[in-house]
């Protein structure tokens, strides 16, 4: 994800036009500032000689004036007449003065009419006091404008600094509501293609159909079919998600739209589902089109779960937008989205109905040979010395995802070039994965060797026990490549049974402890790997002999509720004593089961290491080798085909607690 700004240099945004804009805005200031200072220079009634009141009282007593004006009820502006004139301003005529008064006074209304009736008492022809009400528009514009002004100052400032936090040019507040999102242009830019995708078979496999789709629309709307509107890739970061929804753009020759769902979020109100409205406009107008949403748990958590924080409005209504925009838009539109997150179970079950993005594709830590082939690719364009060797340099990588590899490859021609080597030899590359496991550990998804060693004991171990045990499901994959949170995992092909013998149930218990039970054996301790088996032993356990009533003591019994009332109370359907055999059959047969796990591992000890030390060489084992280490197993299994087609849902067990992955493949 961190190299998408690179990759993403040649891109035209959507803002190609900004700089302009912005030169206008200041246009504005400059304008604002310059009829500021006019108003000051030529505007109100500065220039007018100011007066006394005793003056004024001489004046009217002399009969020189023309006419008083009280304006707004404080300021006498006083017009003379052309005798007036002639003695206070001998050198002027009266158009010299234009309609400006020839002199002002400042007083108050109730004093000036008493002073004028009193100066001109016994006159026959008084001047009246006229009262005139003047707004000075210009300085009351201003007074408004000025803080406005400022606030508006201050927001531009603000928006300027969080534009460029997140990459961004200034000048935002006219684009605050337009979607952020880049667009990347076929013809313009280079190609990502299926090819520089290494690894990730399956998940290619199933985009395929889209790039078909978009490729030839026609095809599929002609016999009525839909495609898909929305895919989600779920996978850890750095397997290549935001490559392969670029390479499917790229494949199928459409531009391609790439936003991060925290993009959507901004701390104002509404921003986020404007930003959504306007992403799928722009998008419908370059239909056929791929938008990508990176990270789209940003906007895709589950709704209401927030309760302490009040829930954020903000969050909610802009995935109400996502939800109304793709199912607002037509199957047949043209507009695919594809999105991507590590964590899928958080997502909102709304964003997976159908319609929606009813399709999931699991992009995983790569294994030995992905591995290898993410180094076929990123050492394209590098001098390599003739002593690299990818199969070699993979092994060395376990639970590295393809952009560690991609970083690997950087570091490694750095640490060449720092050299001042002319090609990449083998020790640049371990050297850059030194200082990249070194990177790494924090972040946990590297496994040292004696883990890794663990891990496979372990794994072996399952497999092992279920390859030994008649009624366990049949094995059809073990592998040590961690897997988000999980650090290995066995698939088995479930039987599709409907009702499950004691017997079965029993032997799926000790396939199931198998995995600490190999690690007593060999190692003499165990481990906290073993956390979602003893939980899943135990679940089995339990159900066993409270509800199937397969246990002798407490007999043919059932403590299950099927109308789910018994959860809301805290009174258990059965007494203490029942309670204490309950608690003491579970552990006998869980017990039992674990002794006869630790029995048959140690009757096939030498399978079990060869097994163990297969998967520390290879990380993914098959049935053959099992095969290939014990012999067929002696019971024909009920005419179950092995081969894995795609819809097989094969069970798996993993290692570890909070595993993120889907009900579909029922990890308990
Ligand atoms: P994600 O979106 O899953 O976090 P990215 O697609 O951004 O990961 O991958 C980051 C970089 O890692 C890519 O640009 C690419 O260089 C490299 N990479 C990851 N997976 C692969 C792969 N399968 N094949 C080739 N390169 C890969
Ligand atoms: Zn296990």
């Amino acid at each position: 994800m961190a190299d998408n700004q690179n990759s993403f240099q040649n891109f035209k945004g959507n803002q190609g036009n900004k700089p302009k804009k912005r030169i206008g805005f200041y246009w504005v200031y400059v304008i604002l500032i310059a009829f500021f200072i006019g108003t000051i220079v030529f505007g109100g009634s500065s220039g007018v000689r100011e007066t006394t009141m005793t003056e004024l009282t001489k004046m009217l007593k002399d009969g020189d004036i023309e006419k008083i004006e009280l304006v707004n009820g404080k300021t006498a502006e006083i017009y003379l007449n052309d005798q007036g004139m002639k003695k206070y301003f001998p050198n002027e005529t009266s158009q010299a003065f234009g309609k400006k008064p020839n002199f002002m006074l400042n007083t108050t209304e109730s004093r000036l009419y008493a002073k004028v009736d009193e100066a001109q008492e016994g006159l026959s022809n008084p001047v009246e006091v006229i009262p005139v009400e003047r707004h000075n528009w210009t300085g009351e514009i201003i007074s408004w404008i000025l803080p406005l002004l400022l606030i508006l100052g201050f927001w531009v400032l603000i928006m300027r600094r969080m534009g460029n936090g997140a990459g961004m040019g200034g000048g935002q507040i006219f684009n605050i509501g337009k979607s952020k999102a880049q667009l990347y242009d076929q013809e313009k830019d280079n190609k990502t293609t299926f090819k520089d995708v290494a690894g990730l078979e399956e998940a290619k496999e199933e985009v395929m159909e889209i790039v078909d789709f978009l490729k030839n629309p026609n095809r599929y709307t002609r016999l009525g079919g839909k495609i898909p509107k929305g895919v989600l890739l779920v996978g850890p970061p750095g397997t290549g998600k935001t490559l392969l929804a670029k390479s499917v753009a790229g494949e199928a020759n459409v531009p391609f739209f790439s936003i991060s769902g925290s993009d959507f979020v901004e701390m104002f109100v509404g921003v986020g589902a404007s930003r959504v409205r306007d992403l799928f406009s722009q998008a419908k107008s370059k239909s056929p089109c791929i938008i990508f949403i990176d990270e789209i748990d940003a906007i895709g958590r589950a709704r209401g779960k927030n309760i302490v924080s009040g829930g954020n409005d903000e969050r909610e209504s802009t995935l109400n937008q996502l939800l109304t925009e793709m199912d607002g838009f037509g199957t047949n539109s043209g507009v695919i989205v594809l999105a991507a997150t590590n964590r899928a179970d958080i997502l909102d079950k709304a964003l997976m109905r159908a319609g929606r993005f009813d399709r999931q594709i699991y992009v995983e830590l790569p294994d030995l040979n992905g591995r290898r082939d993410i180094f076929g690719v990123h050492m394209r364009g590098l001098k390599l010395g003739s002593d690299v060797d990818k199969e070699f340099l993979a092994k060395q990588t376990p639970g590295f995802s393809g952009a560690d590899i991609a970083n690997v490859c950087n570091e490694a021609a750095l640490i060449a070039a720092r050299r001042n080597k002319e090609n990449i030899d083998k020790q640049d590359f371990l050297d850059a994965i030194d200082r990249i496991v070194g990177g790494l550990e924090k972040k946990n998804s590297v496994i040292t060797p004696s883990e890794k060693k663990v891990i496979a004991y372990h794994e072996a171990g399952h497999a092992t026990t279920s390859w030994m045990l008649e009624h366990a499901h049949p094995l059809v994959k073990v592998t040590i490549v961690p897997r988000g949170k999980a650090l290995g995992a066995a698939w088995y092909l479930p039987d599709e049974r409907q009702i499950t013998t004691k017997e079965q149930m029993y032997h799926e218990m000790i396939a199931t402890l198998g995995g600490r039970a190999a690690e007593q054996i060999i190692f003499g301790h165990i481990s906290t790997g073993a956390l979602n088996d003893l939980e899943k032993v135990s679940k089995q356990a339990h159900a066993m002999v409270m509800y199937y009533g397969l246990d002798e003591k407490i007999g043919n019994v059932s403590y299950y509720d099927s109308t789910g009332q018994q959860e809301y109370s805290f009174q258990k359907p059965f007494s203490e004593k029942t309670a204490e055999t309950i608690d003491a059959e579970v552990s006998k047969l869980i017990e039992s089961a674990y002794q006869e796990a630790l029995r048959i591992l140690n009757e096939h000890k030498e399978g079990l290491t060869k097994l163990a030390e297969k998967l520390i060489d290879k990380e993914v084992i098959f049935t053959d080798d099992l095969v290939n280490i014990f012999g067929e197993r002696p019971w024909k299994h009920e005419e179950r085909s092995f081969s894995r087609r795609k819809d097989d849902k094969p069970e798996a067990t993993q290692e570890q607690p909070g595993n993120q992955y889907p009900e579909n493949t029922t990890i308990a």
